[in-house]
């Protein structure tokens, strides 16, 4: 499917659906959240009567071929709170983990578990990152070892997001130390397990309605099914790592933790898109109606150019955005770090925006009467998690030197279209030299027989 900024009319329709409810739910209660850091279960119940927290919603929202029904969800939903809008889409980044991983009885099993029902709510967790490294993948030190049927898994998580509250924790742990990072597997772990300890619930800077803390896995025993994927899987993938080190490789091209992760960032892009809207609309709307000197700040164009420079990388951002959802809906390899390019544009300009929110609104945009401040901390998050700025920086730059030599995506890309384009197309000589010949022959032929032929060769209309 060709690359489209126009949205169907079930897109425009979820963009307003999702907007009256960040706008008229989240919104009124987004400050208490955030200062009483408690997690905000009557708006998750909302959201589910809503249709907004399921795993057939993410179905639908993944399964469209346009890309753009998942970052047009994000966008509004964290337009109106980003501590919000995380509680309610973590079960999704761990949903998606399962997608890439599980076997199809296996999917059916968990996503029912990592989302509950109106009424009877569950949650998910994705738990990835460790106190010793989040942005090295390759020294995670949790493990995962067989004990007859069972698996046990040991080991120390960090900075999870609902975290110990899950019915469902999808965790990565290593089975294979002699194959590095290439011996991990992933596995469930439910809530409730003996062994799964939930240490603290950590004291955050911004996004504070969501719930994300450290855990420990003392000896968690959990069923030899709840590997995903398979035991046999695992075991073909190691041998094929086994291989391929034995003949000097590494077995992959990339780690496949890192892989998931580059899949779910345009996702996370669109979440801090949201939140620089949000600044941005509020600074302009501030600056219009504040005066200083007799008249709107927003005269002075030390106040307008910098919101105009936001503008203007907001939509970059978001651009970069639409592209990488639509490449991943459409099966584009990411071979230049498109998704890590979409994470970095948004995060780093939902920062700026909302540093530039709080300068436009002087004193009132550092104290707590006006969102902006909070929106800042929010914000910061997103230039952390998912991959730092400086990891999307490594992921581009090693695209960069492995494309060298090759052209841009829109060259790549095969020729979608009618094939008469190509011979009679835009700006191609036969074309050109038919409109000079008609061009030159204006005197002489009749005005009516002219029209005709300039319609004839006019743009090929599709
Ligand atoms: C609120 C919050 C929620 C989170 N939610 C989850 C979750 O649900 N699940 C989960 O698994 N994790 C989660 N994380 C963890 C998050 O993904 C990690 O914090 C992040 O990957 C960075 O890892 P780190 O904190 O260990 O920093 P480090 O990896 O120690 O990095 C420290 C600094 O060094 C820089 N750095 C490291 N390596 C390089 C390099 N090669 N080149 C240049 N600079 C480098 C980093 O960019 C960073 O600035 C969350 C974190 C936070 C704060």
């Amino acid at each position: 499917m060709p690359f489209d900024l126009t949205l169907t009319p079930a897109q425009q329709d979820l963009v307003a659906r999702t907007h009256d409810f960040a706008e008229n739910v989240v919104r009124p209660v987004a400050a208490e959240y955030d200062r009483n850091q408690e997690f905000p279960w009557p708006v998750l119940e909302e959201a589910a009567e809503r249709g907004f927290y399921s795993p057939l919603f993410y179905r639908d929202l993944i399964g469209d071929p346009t890309g753009l029904s998942l970052p047009v969800f994000m966008e509004e939903l964290f337009w109106g709170c980003a501590g919000i809008g995380l509680a309610i889409v973590m079960p999704a980044l761990a949903l998606s983990s399962i997608g890439q991983a599980a076997t199809p009885e296996q999917m059916l099993r968990w996503a029912p578990e990592c989302f509950g029902t109106p009424g009877d709510l569950k949650l998910a967790a994705l738990a990835i990152s460790e106190p010793q490294g989040g942005s090295d993948v390759r020294n995670l030190r949790t493990t995962a070892r067989r004990d007859g049927d069972d698996w046990i898994i040991d080991g120390h998580k960090m900075w999870i997001g609902n975290g110990g509250i899950a019915n469902v924790h999808v965790v990565n742990a290593v089975v294979d130390p002699e194959l590095g990072h290439r011996g991990q597997g992933l596995f469930v772990v439910p809530g409730g397990t003996p062994g799964l300890e939930l240490v603290r619930k950590l004291d955050k800077l911004g996004c504070r309605a969501s719930h994300t803390a450290e855990l420990r896995f003392n000896g968690c025993r959990i069923p030899g099914e709840n590997l995903l994927g398979g035991e046999e899987k695992l075991a073909r993938r190691f041998d094929r790592v086994r291989e391929a080190q034995k003949n000097g490789g590494s077995g992959s091209k990339g780690s496949s933790t890192l892989g998931t992760f580059e899949q779910t960032r345009p996702m996370v892009a669109a979440q801090a898109i949201g939140i620089a809207r949000a600044a941005l609309e509020f600074a302009t709307e501030y600056a219009n109606e504040r005066e200083a000197f007799g008249a709107p700040i927003i005269r002075n164009q030390g106040v307008s150019f910098p919101l105009a420079d936001i503008a203007m990388q907001i939509d970059a951002a978001r651009l970069l955005t639409w592209r990488a959802a639509w490449m991943a809906a459409n099966g584009v390899d990411f071979r230049r770090g498109e998704g890590s390019m979409s994470k970095l544009a948004a995060s780093e300009v939902a920062v700026r925006a909302t540093e530039q929110a709080i300068q436009t609104c002087g004193g009132w945009g550092y104290i707590s009467d006006n969102p902006v401040e909070k929106w800042y901390r929010d914000a910061k998050l997103y230039t952390i998690f998912e991959g730092t700025s400086e990891i999307q920086r490594v992921v581009i730059g090693q695209a960069l030197g492995a494309a060298e030599g090759t052209p841009p995506l829109h060259v790549d890309l095969g020729p979608s279209g009618w094939s008469l384009d190509r011979t009679f197309g835009r700006g191609t000589p036969a074309r050109t030299r038919a409109g000079q010949m008609l061009l030159s022959a204006k005197d002489k032929v009749p005005s009516p027989m002219l029209k005709l032929a300039m319609k004839v060769i006019a743009p090929p209309k599709k």
